[in-house]
């Protein structure tokens, strides 16, 4: 054996990381950490969008409410295992399971090889970071909301994580890293809301034209318009959403109107249509008929929820990262965007959340992003 690898392997690999422990034997653990995190957000994924409690019950098959021994609750192992079925009514559990275990284990290890050498603790910091990225990522997709648990939870450990392991911010001492991480927040939450604004005057409410004299039909599900039938809940999602146009017709069934404006706001409780200057119980209307030229629908890229996320983003990173991850996050929702409508798969009256590619966008950041930005910056 040469004097410069022991049992097969470059001494360097076995060098001491923290606590004098070698090295790789903390890039095993924190791999190990990431999967069994990522089984936790998996918990977390579904039950936080249903205000259900991620500690108990116990993990248990949606299907037949089996009560998941924990021999059968083994990242990754348990799914291959029972081969993606209940072990005990067999029913499919979906591969997004195995797939949130994987990513968070590889995304850990990453983490940690790129930075616990140098910043051990701003590597633990950041892994919190990123599973609360993949947390966020998968509710936001599934359920078009960010939890406040993770965006004002994450406002909250990040400022304090930023104290603990300073060079998150860039900082040298204690002070420095919380002015920093304050910042962050500020800055963050800032120009995600003035976005938010500017896109309410730009975009947030889209107005279509129509052929003159076009029929739109409201029924049960979604609105009728002459090239699509939008359902209901791509368009209402926030309680001030409001679908308004001026009918030069409207039938409901069982009267008419002439000439009037009509707002309809099925988020309210109860929800709302509004006819001139009477209001009317939607639910008590199944379907009405207009005849308009134009009609204005609610549609955001962004909610009141990326406006948290960022902030929280931005305590854990410092603003530049926020002002990164704004200008990323829109080249890549555009060109997801684009793809999806050039595969047919998304037309442009569908929602997709912001919060992806703010996680994304952010992640490109720690990985190199920053880097890049401050070369060509020229620092
Ligand atoms: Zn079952």
């Amino acid at each position: 054996m040469s004097d410069t690898t022991y049992l097969g392997m470059p001494l360097e690999f076995w060098s001491a990381g923290p606590l004098g422990i070698p090295f790789h034997l903390w890039s095993a653990f924190v791999g190990l950490v990431g999967l069994i995190v990522g089984s936790f957000l998996n918990v977390v994924i579904h039950r936080m969008p249903l205000d259900q409690s991620v500690v108990s019950p116990p993990s248990h098959c949606p299907k037949c409410d089996y009560q998941i021994p924990l021999r059968h609750n083994m990242p990754v192992l348990s799914w291959l295992i029972l081969r993606g079925q209940c072990a005990n009514c067999r029913a499919p559990i979906s591969p997004r399971y195995i797939a949130v275990e994987l990513f968070t284990g590889l995304v850990f290890l990453a983490t940690w090889l790129t930075f616990g050498r140098s910043e051990p603790l701003m590597a633990g910091a950041l892994c919190l970071l990123f599973a609360g990225f993949i947390a966020a990522t998968f509710i936001d997709v599934e359920h078009l909301i960010i939890p406040d648990e993770i965006t004002i939870g994450g406002i909250v450990v990040g400022l304090l994580l930023s104290a603990a392991a300073p060079a998150l911010q860039g900082a040298v001492n204690i002070p420095a890293a919380m002015k920093s991480s304050a910042l962050g927040i500020f800055v963050g939450g800032g120009v995600v809301y003035g976005v938010l604004r500017l896109g309410k005057l730009m975009f947030g409410r889209q107005k279509l034209e129509l052929e003159p004299d076009s029929v739109v039909v409201f029924h049960e599900a979604g609105v009728v318009l002459p090239s699509e039938t939008v359902p209901y809940e791509e368009l209402f999602y926030r309680r001030s959403d409001a679908v308004t146009f001026q009918a030069k017709r409207l039938e409901l069934s069982d009267r008419c109107f002439v000439d009037q404006p009509v707002r309809l706001e099925l988020r309210r409780e109860p929800p709302v249509l509004r006819v001139g200057g009477e209001t009317f119980e939607a639910e008590h209307e199944p379907w009405m008929s207009a005849v308009i030229d134009r009609i204005v629908l609610p549609r955001e890229a962004m909610g009141f929820g990326d406006v948290k996320f960022m902030a929280a983003i931005g305590a854990f990173l410092g603003w530049p990262a926020t002002v990164f991850a704004l200008m990323a996050s829109s080249v890549l929702g555009a060109v997801v965007a684009l793809a999806l409508i050039a595969t047919g798969r998304q037309n442009w009256s569908g929602r997709l959340g912001f919060g992806p590619y703010l996680a994304a966008a952010a992640m490109i950041w720690v990985f190199g992003g920053q880097t890049f930005v401050r070369h060509w910056l020229g620092y």
